[in-house]
């Protein structure tokens, strides 16, 4: 039973708000203070970079190769996977695979979508990321509650047999069963606004039940003062809705990576043979 501590590297106002402002040095600063916070805990994380990010930080995505992080592919321009055609998509990850393998110099194996919205796209997406070159994706969300949550999907990873007979391992973002209830516990609100008594038991619960617990998180998270400095106004309700409980977030962050053994997805690609998925057909 291991937790998979992955990081969805990005600016918060370009991958929420419009997805043509610029990524902000802020970024780049909570991206630098998430991986002293690690290092200082001996751990790895799984960082799912955006294209966008690599560009103007590459400095940062090579920090992240030094110290023995996995860089794995959050795309390029953070946009939904079921906003784009099949063909915007292919560009969309060969860009950015390709820019990260250059400044990683070893090939790239994973892939996140932007808000796991992979789930709604049909799934032509998972053939392409199969065709091009990804061993593994992490963008599926089984819950119903989560916004672009797909439903016929195991909670615990699998090895997705695709139409076309071709294999992607899937580390599905972590969910728990509970009363009668799918909840979407990888992370988000539940970790920033839960007591960590609470979280440490949901982590608990869904390892028990899944084996593999995928939590997922953002630099910006670990940023409470973020709002305070941006360069735009903000309704207030966004402000709330984003902003709540990114004071306790890193404590509670980095309670969880000392009470839970933990892994990298790369880590975990051969670490058992996943049981096969054969993913139904829904057309699109
Ligand atoms: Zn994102």
């Amino acid at each position: 039973m291991t937790v998979i501590l992955s990081v969805d590297v990005e600016d918060w106002a370009q991958s929420t708000i419009d997805p043509t402002l610029p990524i902000y040095p802020r970024a780049q600063r909570s991206t630098e203070h998430l991986l002293d916070l690690v290092a200082a805990q001996r751990r790895t994380l799984t960082c799912f970079v955006l294209g966008l990010f690599a560009e103007k930080f590459p400095q940062t995505v090579r920090r992240m190769v030094r110290e023995g992080h996995e860089v794995a592919s959050h795309g390029y321009g953070h946009i939904n996977v079921n906003e784009q055609s099949p063909e915007q998509f292919r560009e969309d990850v060969r860009r950015s695979k390709g820019q990260l393998e250059d400044l990683a110099g070893a090939p790239i194996l994973g892939y996140r979508a932007p808000c796991f919205s992979l789930g709604r796209a049909g799934d032509w997406a998972l053939e392409v990321l199969a065709d091009e070159g990804f061993v593994y994706d992490s963008s599926i969300f089984p819950s119903p509650t989560y916004r672009f949550g797909r439903f016929d999907w195991p909670a615990s990873p699998v090895r997705a047999r695709l139409a076309s007979g071709r294999t992607l391992v899937e580390f599905p973002a972590a969910t728990l069963r509970w009363a009668g209830r799918v909840l979407p516990v990888a992370g988000g609100g539940y970790h920033r606004l839960l007591p960590w008594s609470a979280i440490r038991w949901a982590v608990r619960r869904s390892l028990a039940a899944n084996e593999v617990f995928t939590l997922y998180c953002h630099p910006y998270e670990f940023d409470p003062d973020e709002f305070k400095h941006l360069p735009f106004a903000l309704p207030l309700s966004t402000r709330l809705h984003q902003g709540l409980g990114r004071a306790g977030f890193e404590r509670k962050f980095t309670r969880l990576m000392n009470a839970f053994p933990t892994s990298t997805a790369r880590e975990l690609l051969q670490a058992k043979p996943w049981p096969e998925f054969v993913v139904p057909l829904r057309g699109e």
